[in-house]
């Protein structure tokens, strides 16, 4: 399946997009996953990003198209690709347009994922991510404590709270969703491609994607 998956941070995109690759082998493609560890390695790309990624602000598009392009252009993307993170901004999505049908690629559907404000907020807030970047494994303090307080179940590495997962810069990625990614919603409403799907339970979202599409 070629699909992408809309919502605001912490609606589940993540998540979401991990059954489905378990489902039918079709690659997770998350832009953050790809800066994160590109500022990790601290290569010139990360350089570039860390800031506005540490602030809860938008990458400048062209940054986030040159990675696109190579990206889906990697031989894992013809069995299928669940876009996570991506596109976030109208000229993103105008650009992706433009790029896929050079590729010749064809999109299945827009997955809007519509989680309320309130469950949004505390999931940001609980939320704990692996550090090690090959891992990245999400936890919540709640709901998915890591090991021992502070470790990854999977690869042993310390859990640490996003720098980007502060009160304050949750706040501001929830007014750039707002502001910049929400009109994507319309965007794609046009093409034809939306289906909105309000669901707080990624077995219901991944239900209502599989039925969506007739798999
Ligand atoms: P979220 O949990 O906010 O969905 P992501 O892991 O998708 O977080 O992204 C983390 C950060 O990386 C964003 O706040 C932003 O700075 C940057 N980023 C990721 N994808 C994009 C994109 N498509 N365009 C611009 N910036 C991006
Ligand atoms: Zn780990």
């Amino acid at each position: 399946m070629k699909i992408i998956l809309l919502g605001a941070p912490g609606a589940g995109k993540g998540t979401v997009a991990k059954l489905l690759t378990a489902y039918d082998g079709s690659v997770q493609i998350s832009t953050g996953d790809i800066l994160r560890g590109a500022v990790k390695a601290g290569t010139p790309l990360g350089k570039e990003a860390q800031g506005y990624m540490d602030r809860g602000d938008l990458v400048p598009d062209s940054l986030i198209m040159g990675i696109m392009e190579q990206r889906l252009q990697e031989d894992d993307c013809k069995k299928g690709f669940l876009l996570d993170g991506f596109p976030r901004t109208i000229p993103q999505a105008e650009e992706l347009k433009k790029l896929l049908s050079k590729l010749g690629i064809k999109l299945d559907m827009v997955a809007n994922i519509d989680v309320p404000r309130d469950v949004i907020l505390d999931r940001l807030t609980t939320r704990r991510t692996c550090s090690n970047v090959e891992c990245q494994e999400i936890y919540n303090i709640k709901s998915n404590p890591p090991a021992d307080g502070d470790k990854c179940k999977k690869c042993g590495s310390v859990v640490i709270q996003r720098a980007d997962e502060t009160e304050e810069a949750i706040s501001k990625r929830l007014a750039t969703y707002n502001e910049k990614t929400a009109p994507l919603v319309g965007f794609y409403e046009k093409e034809g491609l939306l289906k909105t799907i309000k669901g707080t339970s990624s077995e219901v979202v991944l239900a209502e994607i599989k039925s969506a599409l007739n798999v």
